[in-house]
């Protein structure tokens, strides 16, 4: 019996990157033999191993073959003579597809390492096609890795499986998986892009889709349509290393400027109640957590207010304070203006320029924290909640001065 590292780990330590975990390929032995060496086995549609101490993963080396639609749609063939060599056949892109064996020597049948070096996602085989999650890989790879391109040969059998429908049978499930790594990748407008040239936007996130070609508003930096402003804003979020719910609300807090009449444009009135709409729609369809969605329904909802800071009377700050629920969610709110922040940002020239709500709504959460409520209750029995919002709006009256 032989072991190698293979995968992600091989990958990594060639790209000088730290490597997160380690994924091994048993040749030539049985499951009964890892058992009886100590492995606990795992997996449950191919014979996977946990390591006794490491609790590392070591899958028994394995061939599959299509038998439906979809990446479950497989039969797995694992067997001690099945080759290293034909393990890594079965695997997405060349620079995945490399294995180290137990004395450090490099196994590189399909050209990894040139194409790491090229810079370059290729896939291995024409099997390639079998699995529509490996689209999305490609893509979260592109936003992983900026630096590397996709190969024409590549994006030309992406778009095959776009147009043959095999994309279609994506679970929402494994959509959202991918969707939310590549948001939280180095550039997730990467993912969008390469998504986008194959074709697969339009079938998984045609509400995304959309935003190319429509125009901004003209103050609103005109040079850029929604969609390129949208990427940059999700980037911005990105290179601040904010959460995955405000990179999602930075990807979604424009969708409803998508379905603005033609006639209408450059201008897209009401759009922020039409994001709404199209957050829950995208949201349920699929499967995205409540947090991610939350945030976003607020950032669609609030964005333009919060742009409006400096010019909102107290009654309308602290209605926005109420409405959001920053009181009792003030991380929340916070996350909402970082989302904010970043949709101001996601404009050509504007990466640096000052963006005063943020420490505005900040300054103005912080005087109604001030506010005592317990106090005021106990003055105002029987007309607690109208007192309490009272003696906020009070608060909110003194100009807010920022530094
Ligand atoms: P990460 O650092 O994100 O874990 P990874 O390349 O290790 O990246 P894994 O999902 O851990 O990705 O998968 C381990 C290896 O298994 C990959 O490097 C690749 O060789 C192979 N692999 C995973 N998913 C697929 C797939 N859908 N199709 C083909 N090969 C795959
Ligand atoms: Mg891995």
């Amino acid at each position: 019996m032989r072991t190698y590292i293979v995968g992600g780990a091989v990958r990594d330590e060639l790209l000088g990157l730290p490597v997160q975990d380690r994924d091994h390929v048993v040749v030539g032995a049985t499951p009964e033999q890892m058992a009886e060496l100590g492995f606990r086995p795992v997996g449950k549609d191919f014979p996977v191993f946990l390591h006794p101490d490491s609790h590392e993963e070591y899958a028994l080396a394995r061939t599959e073959r299509k038998s439906g639609h979809g990446y479950k749609g497989f039969t797995v063939f694992a067997s001690p003579e099945v080759t290293l060599e034909e393990d890594l056949l079965r695997r997405d892109l060349t620079i995945n597809a490399m294995a180290r064996d137990e004395q450090g020597n490099l196994i590189d049948p399909h050209s990894g390492l040139a194409d790491i070096r090229a810079r370059i996602l290729r896939h291995v085989s024409p099997a390639f096609a079998e699995d529509p999650v490996r689209i999305l890989r490609v893509a979260r790879f592109a936003a992983r890795f900026p630096d590397f391109h996709v190969a024409s040969e590549t994006l030309e059998l992406m778009r095959s499986m776009v147009s043959s429908g095999e994309v279609d049978h994506l679970v929402p499930e494994r959509v959202w998986q991918e969707f939310s790594r590549g948001l939280m990748s180095l550039r997730p407008s990467r993912m969008f892009d390469v998504l986008r040239e194959c074709g697969a936007l339009a079938r998984l996130l045609p509400e995304l889709d959309r935003l190319f070609g429509v125009p901004q508003p003209p103050e609103h930096h005109p040079e850029v349509d929604t969609g390129v402003h949208v990427m940059l804003v999700v980037d911005w979020s990105a290179s601040k290393g904010y959460s995955l719910p405000v990179r999602f609300s930075a990807l979604a807090h424009d969708l409803g400027k998508g379905t603005t009449p033609s006639e209408l444009w450059p201008k897209h009135h009401g759009h922020e109640a039409r994001s709404v709409e199209l957050v829950k729609e995208v949201a349920q369809r699929l499967r995205i957590p409540s947090d991610c969605r939350d945030l976003a329904l607020l950032v669609a909802r609030y964005h333009g207010d919060i742009h409006r800071a400096l010019e909102l009377k107290p009654e309308t700050v602290l209605k926005i304070l109420e409405s959001t629920d920053a009181f009792r969610r003030p991380e929340r709110f916070t996350e909402m203006l970082e989302a904010c922040e970043s949709d101001f940002r996601g404009r050509p020239g504007y990466e640096n320029r000052p963006y005063p709500p943020f420490d505005f709504f900040l300054s103005a959460l912080a005087r109604c924290q001030a506010v005592d409520t317990a106090f005021i209750a106990v003055e105002n029995l029987g007309n607690e909640k109208n007192a309490v919002h009272q003696a906020r709006l009070t608060a909110l009256k003194t100009p807010i001065k920022l530094a």
